[in-house]
């Protein structure tokens, strides 16, 4: 049997890096859940979705192909075939990307696509319902936190060098505005599942979090 590792967690507290550390490691697929809704929103800010109208977002969703590709661990999406990875970093895909994920009808269909790569392979997934939602079964379930502000500082040190516009300020207001919209939606919020470890990483270095990892999923 394929082995799922769920990883989950607010914004930019380091799932990401964990989950590619703990997949490398491993020799499992990682899959960036987040990428995919930042896609999804991508998407539909280019074409105007109106995101009260569920026809335009049912007709939006057939329209929409995501694939990974995975190379060196890093996230690889593509939308309809175009290379999106860096784009969907960028502030206008963070400020409404929760509002898109809140949406019932995108969430049964990025579950589904989820559900189904989990399948056959061994995967590390991380998001935000992955542990309560997607995999309620996973066998090993994170759920990662940090001080706000670290996290904030960490991930304006990932953009501030490609984004010199953007500020420490903007992306605090971001990450606080984004935990808010996840954990406080009717469609599976972000909550620890029951079974899930917690780890607060404000203090611990990359290699640490690893080896908390690993002694969960090698006892
Ligand atoms: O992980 P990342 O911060 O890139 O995710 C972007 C947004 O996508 C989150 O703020 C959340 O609104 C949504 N998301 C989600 N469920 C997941 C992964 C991400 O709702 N499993």
């Amino acid at each position: 049997n394929n082995i799922i590792v769920a990883i989950d967690g607010y914004s930019s507290c380091g799932k990401s890096t964990l989950a590619k550390a703990l997949a490398k490691k491993l020799h499992f697929i990682y899959v960036d859940s987040g990428a995919m809704y930042r896609a999804v929103a991508l998407y539909f800010l280019r074409n105007n979705i109106d995101l009260k109208d569920p026809e335009q977002i049912a007709e939006a969703l057939k329209n929409i192909h995501l694939n990974f590709h995975s190379r060196d661990y890093q996230t690889h999406i593509t939308l309809n075939d175009e290379e999106v990875s860096d784009e969907i970093r960028l502030m206008p895909v963070s400020e409404t990307v929760s509002a898109v994920s809140a949406i019932r009808a995108v969430r049964k269909e990025m579950v589904k696509q989820q559900q189904r790569m989990g399948r056959s392979k061994n995967i590390v997934m991380d998001g935000r319902d992955i542990g309560t939602a997607v995999f309620p079964d996973a066998p090993v379930k994170i759920f990662m936190t940090a001080d706000p502000k670290v996290r904030a500082e960490r991930r304006f040190k990932e953009l501030a060098p490609k984004n010199p516009d953007i500020t420490l300020e903007d992306i605090f207001e971001n990450l606080a505005h984004r935990d808010y919209q996840d954990t406080t939606r009717a469609e599976s919020p972000l909550v620890r599942a029951e079974d899930a470890i917690i780890l607060d990483n404000t203090d611990l270095t990359p290699d640490e979090q690893l080896l908390f990892a690993l002694s969960r999923v090698e006892p």
